[in-house]
């Protein structure tokens, strides 16, 4: 997955270009910059990539998430559904502006079982967060009729699926708002980055301003413009934005080499009947960051894991155990551990996560592992790991 590991040529010209002007600030110094807009052209590039109309580039996937439910009008008290596998940046982006993380249990897709999303809703639902895990979608079609139905907003988590698709377009430009990272072990890094995509105007603006302290943006004078409603700072940086302009070009590179990769080591597992693959929804294409598998049992799941670190296949991972990527381990999350007092809306809006049955999550997760798929292996080096892999799983069933 990691666009670190082509960091090359490219991405210096990229930041040399801000260097060489000095201007590492996305707004205003017009007549220094040289005409070098880093973070404008990325949003250009990314809008063009992703079919949609508006794109704002900000500081962190995590800001974009947060930007996009506040762009949307999302606050104090509204439900957001989110599944209980994903990277906590979910929670973190919902209880930010106040709203209230609602966990809901993930199927064979490994993303959102939208029977379970269905039962969750209630009368303070506003939005629903299918999160991409791993390189490939939730049921978007399925979602987006429920969404309609409901009069709910779709927002999707494309952070760890840039450049695979659905149904002939591009994740994250599916919902009404879609984000992805650029953080750096992400397919495309900037060091740090992300991204709103939209095609709605209003939101489009919504999340410039936001993102701004509420700039608005007008005329040539920054501290004149004026400031419609509150916001915050979550801009990026000129040198954060040329590292992506570089590398957001070369999207379509990387899919293509994680894809081949992909391939071949799923090849080489395909042949055991013990491993059974995770559900890709019909017309979706994964961006093949990690290759998904399923064992039969928890135990021997445990024990594919343990075999394949010890044997030296690395980057293999068994999320069930894992701190940040599902429920289980986030008891900050489920014993709200905040600093200071969270806002009343949370406390009591949020379900009293030490005492839910997610056993139909557990039923999934406790049996995957996750093998990272790394641009910078060769064809033979794969080759080798696919052959290795299958001589390891064979031996523990
Ligand atoms: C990485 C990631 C984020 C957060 O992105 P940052 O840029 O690290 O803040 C959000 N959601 C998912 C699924 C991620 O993998």
């Amino acid at each position: 997955m990691p666009g670190f590991e082509l960091f090359g040529e490219k991405e210096k010209a990229q930041v040399q270009d801000v260097l060489d002007n000095g201007v590492l600030m996305r707004y205003g110094f017009d007549a220094m910059r040289n005409g070098h807009w880093k973070a404008k052209e990325l949003e250009a590039v990314v809008s063009k990539r992703m079919q949609t109309s508006y794109t704002q580039v900000v500081s962190s996937g995590t800001a974009a998430l947060t930007i996009a439910l506040a762009s949307a009008g999302v606050g104090a008290g509204d439900e957001v559904i989110m599944p209980t596998f994903t990277f906590v940046a979910s929670f973190e982006s919902i209880l930010a502006i106040g709203a209230v993380p609602v966990l809901v249990n993930v199927d064979d897709t490994l993303t959102l079982d939208p029977d379970a999303v269905k039962s969750a809703i209630t009368s303070k639902t506003k939005v629903i967060m299918p999160v991409h895990m791993c390189g490939s979608m939730a049921d978007l079609s399925v979602l987006k009729s429920i969404c309609n139905e409901h009069d709910i907003l779709l927002l999707e988590d494309a952070c760890q699926a840039i450049g695979g698709s659905y149904q002939g377009k591009p994740l994250g430009s599916i919902g009404d708002l879609g984000c992805f990272s650029f953080d750096f072990v992400k397919t495309i890094t900037c060091g740090e980055g992300g991204a709103i995509i939209t095609n709605n105007e209003a939101y489009y603006k919504n999340a410039d301003h936001y993102s701004d302290h509420g700039h608005d943006h007008v005329g040539t004078d920054r501290g004149a413009e004026s400031h419609p409603f509150l916001g915050y700072n979550f801009r990026i940086s000129e040198l954060n934005a040329a590292v992506g302009c570089a590398q957001i070009r070369r999207l379509d590179e990387f899919v293509n080499i994680q894809k081949r990769h992909y391939t071949t080591l799923r090849d080489s597992l395909l042949t055991l009947p013990e491993v059974t693959f995770r559900r890709v929804p019909e017309g979706g294409i994964e961006n093949y960051s990690f290759l998904n598998f399923f064992l039969p049992t928890e135990a021997l799941t445990r024990k594919a894991h343990k075999a394949l670190g010890e044997s030296g296949i690395d980057a293999c991972f068994y999320w069930y155990d894992n701190n940040w990527h599902y429920y289980r381990k986030w008891e900050h999350l489920l014993g709200k551990k905040s600093l200071g007092r969270l806002p009343k809306d949370v406390l009591e809006g949020m379900p009293d996560y030490q005492n839910v049955d997610f056993s139909a999550s557990d039923h999934w997760i406790g049996r995957t592992i996750s093998c990272l798929v790394k641009l910078s292996w060769t064809d033979e080096e794969v080759k080798a790991r696919g052959d290795k892999m299958k001589v390891i799983l064979k031996s523990i069933f």
